[in-house]
């Protein structure tokens, strides 16, 4: 009876669950985030496009945790590089400056974990089991909306999840004095992979990533040493176990690609992890969160406040999530293959075997356009509208530029030879537009 109730609640306050909140308090609604720390700490690398589309997303203090680009030295199937630049962060500041920042924009956050949710039946409101730290007791919480985004440790269906081979990352996280400055390097080895990176504050982080059904996993009270002595022998890796750090912990993490079978219904959504996990070779796992969480306030909204739209909402979110594993499970598929040296060992074979034989890019003009029906994003909702699909452009595209382009394309396709007349003719189609229109969809090989 002394329930607490609350409208929309998040579970989890990583980069996917603050993004969520973050766009709906933009979108007018109370949220409410429940969180409890991450259980390890370690350093991530992100690209320009992360640190952008966390800006984008109304992230600013957070931001600060992440250092300026450092170079990334790569040695992939024996080719050694030194072009790429990332930029790291240690998670555990940055999601300790984003809990505080989702409170300076009014997002209510309350430190709990979440033991047990009941989703809702018939109009009912979902039940959650939260455990306060101050609480010696758990208490109820009853919310009218969840959203799922407590990562990998989200609680998945007995059935239906895909998995990609299995993997287990080894993690070895270290302090040493501050200096020196950022950089990172990754190594394919004949049972899986090595990344390693410090930061000028003195953390170090060492990661092994291998197949567990073909490597002997030690105790964890050995699992440091295990790494280290593993990566003695690693060319890129001497760099890093050269600066004396101590050791903060060592852990083993699973870390095989996952999709959910399902990622939302009338009243829940999951997004990052939760939805989705990639394989951390990837180095892309936050952006695909922010994929799938950036596009959730609007198909949570749509749910809420436009319920006719809602098998469209759904249906726009489970294609994009379901499109995001595909397309990265292809690309890191594609970099596996890369390495031949070790092709017939257990790790390399079965993951350049996964998930299937498809191009990770459908080849243009691979198939010929159509219109389609399809969900799109109309300002504040999901709707349904007609866009033209093709094959690098599976989902569709709407407009360009403001303008329709299933109308002008269809009005072309009419009138062989006399196409941007045919556009001009379209209502709201200008003739000069008319005229940039084809050229565009000339440069797509539409016309
Ligand atoms: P998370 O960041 O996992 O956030 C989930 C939150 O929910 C956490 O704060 C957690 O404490 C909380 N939570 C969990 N359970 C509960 C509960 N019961 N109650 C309350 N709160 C709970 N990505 C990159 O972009 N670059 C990298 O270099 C990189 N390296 C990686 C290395 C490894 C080994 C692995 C496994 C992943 C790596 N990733 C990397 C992926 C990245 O960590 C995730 O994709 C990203 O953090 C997902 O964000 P999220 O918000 O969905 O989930």
């Amino acid at each position: 009876n002394d329930a607490l109730e609350r409208g929309i609640v998040v579970l989890g306050a990583g980069p996917a669950g603050a993004i969520v909140a973050l766009g709906l308090r933009r979108l007018g609604h109370d949220v409410t985030v429940l969180g409890v720390p991450r259980v390890f700490d370690a350093i991530e690398g992100v690209s320009e496009r992360v640190v952008a589309g966390l800006q984008g997303a109304g992230i600013e203090a957070a931001l600060t945790a992440i250092a300026s680009p450092s170079p990334r030295r790569a040695t992939w199937a024996g080719v050694s590089s030194a072009l790429n630049t990332e930029r790291l962060m240690d998670r555990a500041a940055f999601d300790r400056l984003l809990w505080q920042e989702l409170q300076d924009h009014g997002v209510e956050c309350l430190a709990a974990r979440v033991l047990r949710w009941q989703p809702g039946a018939g109009g009912q409101g979902h039940v959650l089991q939260i455990q306060r730290a101050e609480d010696k007791q758990p208490q109820s919480l009853r919310a009218q909306f969840v959203v799922e985004a407590r990562g990998r440790l989200a609680p998945h269906p007995p059935q239906g999840v895909t998995r990609g081979p299995e993997t287990v990352t080894l993690l070895w996280r270290g302090q040493g004095a501050p200096g020196g400055q950022a950089c990172s390097a990754v190594e394919s080895l004949p049972e899986g992979w090595a990344w390693m990176a410090h930061l000028p504050g003195g953390a170090c982080c060492l990661q092994l990533t291998v197949d567990p059904s073909a490597i002997k996993l030690p105790p964890r009270a050995q699992l440091g040493a295990f790494i280290r002595e593993r990566l003695a022998t690693v060319a890129s890796a001497l760099p890093f176990l050269a600066v004396p750090a101590a050791e903060v912990h060592a852990l083993a993490r699973t870390s095989a690609a996952v999709l959910s079978p399902e990622v939302g219904g009338g009243t829940w959504l999951r997004v990052g992890d939760a939805a989705m996990a990639a394989d951390p070779l990837s180095g892309n796992g936050i952006f695909q969160s922010l994929s799938s969480a950036l596009q959730a306030p609007i198909v949570i909204h749509t749910l809420l406040n436009h319920p006719t739209e809602a098998p469209h909402a759904q249906r726009f979110h489970r294609e994009r999530v379901h499109g995001l594993f595909q397309r990265f499970a292809r690309i890191g598929r594609d970099f596996y293959a890369q390495e031949l040296r070790w092709a017939d060992q257990a790790f390399w074979a079965a993951r350049r075997a996964w998930p299937d034989a498809l191009p990770a890019h459908a080849p243009a003009g691979s198939a010929a356009p159509r219109v389609e029906a399809r969900p799109v994003v109309d300002h504040d909702r999901i709707r349904l509208a007609e866009v033209v699909v093709t094959a690098e452009q599976p989902l569709g595209v709407w407009h360009v530029d403001g303008q329709p382009v299933a109308p002008l394309w269809r009005a072309a396709r009419a009138a062989p030879g006399r196409e941007v007349d045919a556009m001009a003719q379209v209502p709201g189609c200008a003739p000069e537009r008319a005229l940039a229109m084809w050229h565009w969809m000339r440069g797509q090989g539409w016309v």
